[in-house]
């Protein structure tokens, strides 16, 4: 059987916030001994995508699921766990060793303007990909460019133009013209339509599956919208404090969600398209800190069915009928039947 196209286990991502060296410098020349303040922003989070798979990754906003993106694709080095591409463990590579697999994963991000180099003519932008990963394929430039271009309904009277020049909806048909130029396997797309109207949302969207059908890549979407991950979505996994909570097929989850976060979620966002970060006000509490994550199961601080060992005992996914995975002590049957815990 092939192995999965992206296979991540056990996916860790920490940051230091305990402030910059001159800070530090300080607190040590005054003697003043502070804790390192730790951010836990992804914890233990595995998955996989097949080839031509959609996985879409939904949670709050600060939940993780950005952070998880960019460890992914190696913009943050991850702190544990393992990253296999196609087969090949990209886990620790560096610099050198990343560039040629950037031409298998590429990544389209929430703010198409931003991430487009505003001195750059609209050719440049969509070519730089494939150049940097063949440098000596300079005789085809023109001609691949514009035939991009045209793949994502721009004419070649936008080549020469600049990103300034362009709606927010052109503009990121431009990014994901220039994720496409080096044919990659798997796309990362990071919120790619929350800045845009939602009138133009529908057509990069649909410009987006149509590309994935033509092509034959995989997504790893990350959205707070569960409307667009109905949408779009193969498979779902949900993200709560940067643990993945549940996973499975995307109506399975929208017709039957397990985890108490996933249902909250769902039952508080009636009307699809609402944000989940007006949905989750519904959900009574505040999400804690990552920097100082809850013992036991990261939602019992907010869940309603917690019970002793939720507090005692930190959940792991477990494989449910109906394809879905949960991390849930009340979807462990096995432990339920012994248990002499009180629960609901
Ligand atoms: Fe709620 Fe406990 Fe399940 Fe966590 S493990 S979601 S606290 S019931």
């Amino acid at each position: 059987m092939m192995a999965p196209l992206l296979q991540v286990s056990n996916l860790e991502q920490r940051f230091d916030a305990s402030g910059g060296f001159f800070e530090r410098l300080r607190l040590r020349n005054g003697r003043i001994t502070a804790p390192r303040r730790i951010v836990h922003a992804v914890n233990g989070v595995s998955l996989s995508i097949e080839r031509g798979e959609v996985l879409g990754i939904v949670g709050e906003s600060g939940c993780g699921k950005s952070t998880l993106a960019k460890t992914v694709i190696k913009l943050h080095e991850p702190t544990a766990g393992s990253i296999l591409l196609d087969g090949e463990d990209i886990t620790r590579h560096g610099f050198a060793l990343m560039q040629p697999i950037r031409s298998k994963m590429q990544m389209i991000f929430q703010d198409p303007y931003a991430s487009l180099n505003p001195r750059q003519r609209v050719r440049d932008i969509v070519m730089e990909p494939y150049l940097e990963n063949a440098p000596g394929k300079v005789h085809d430039v023109q001609e691949k460019a514009l035939a991009l271009l045209a793949k994502v309904g721009l004419g070649p009277e936008h080549a020469d133009r600049y990103p300034h020049q362009f709606s927010g909806g052109q503009r990121q048909r431009i990014g994901i013209a220039r994720a496409l130029s080096v044919e990659p396997k798997l796309i990362i797309a990071d919120e790619p339509v929350s800045a845009l109207d939602v009138s133009i949302q529908a057509q990069i969207l649909n410009l987006m599956m149509d590309l994935k059908d033509e092509f034959g890549f995989s997504y790893l979407f990350i959205t707070h919208d569960l409307s667009v991950v109905r949408h779009i979505s193969d498979r779902i996994g949900v993200m709560y404090l940067g643990f993945m909570v549940e996973t499975g097929p995307t109506e399975a989850i929208f017709e039957s969600p397990k985890h108490p976060y996933t249902r909250a979620l769902l039952a508080a966002a009636p009307v699809l398209g609402e944000p989940l970060a007006a949905a989750a006000d519904e959900i009574k509490g505040e999400v804690p800190s990552a920097l100082d994550l809850p013992s036991g199961c990261c939602f019992r601080t907010r869940c309603p069915l917690a019970f002793d060992r939720c507090t005692r005992e930190r959940p792991v996914l477990r494989s449910q009928p109906g394809g879905q995975s949960v991390a849930c002590h009340l979807h462990d049957a096995t432990a339920l039947a012994t248990s002499t815990d009180t629960h609901p």
